[in-house]
């Protein structure tokens, strides 16, 4: 296993109409294993090969998933591979702040299915149906069959000025804390608690 480095925005095979993958060898079973180790190690919660120069259908995602019948434990790991992924079936709208792996520091807020169905082929071939709706898993689904048709969610923005700097958003808080600061100190520790939240969520 290897981590790979991940291509930025401006690569040309991010542009890429990724090719569907005929035959799952010894090599696609390696790109697989690099691209968790990638994924892993970025870290985000989900990757499709382009981003790492490959231009073959394949994705993974790993999002955290709350344990049904004990929403107290502590949240489990939901590994999707898929191979040859295709969307059959999508329904609703949403706003949605997303961010990349492949556009790192920013995140935007663009629009997004609620319900998404998947099909495609499990690392063992067989073929395997995903439906999410309304989580993290939906999202990152439509985000990563994005990249295998040289899509990034940047597309979506109306213009470039959309796109928030996470840097900067954490500095305008710094500063608004520290207003609140003067006035009040408990509400500065509050809003210091809830601050980093969205801009500490992985891209993929
Ligand atoms: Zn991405």
């Amino acid at each position: 296993m290897a981590v790979l480095p991940i291509r930025l925005a401006g690569d040309p095979v991010l542009r890429q109409k990724a090719k569907k993958v005929r035959d799952i060898d010894a090599s696609i079973q390696q790109l697989i294993d690099d691209m968790i180790e990638t994924m892993h190690d970025a870290p985000g919660v989900g990757l499709a090969a382009n981003q790492v120069g490959v231009a073959l259908r394949v994705i993974v995602i790993e999002v955290p998933e709350e344990d049904p019948d004990d929403p107290e434990a502590p949240l489990q790991r939901h590994q999707v591979v898929l191979i040859n992924p295709q969307i059959v079936k999508r329904s609703g709208e949403r706003r949605l702040d997303e961010g990349c792996l492949s556009v790192p520091g920013y995140k935007g807020e663009i629009t997004r299915s609620v319900s998404v169905t998947v099909k495609g082929l499990d690392r063992d071939g067989k073929s395997v149906r995903i439906k999410a709706e309304d989580d993290l898993l939906a999202e990152v689904l439509e985000h990563e069959i994005d990249h295998l048709n040289g899509v990034l969610y940047i597309d979506y923005l109306e213009s470039m000025d959309q796109l928030v700097k996470l840097e900067d958003e954490a500095s305008d808080e710094d500063e608004a804390q520290a207003k609140d600061n003067a006035s009040d100190e408990d509400n500065a520790l509050a809003n210091a608690a809830a601050a980093p939240s969205g801009a500490a969520r992985g891209g993929s």
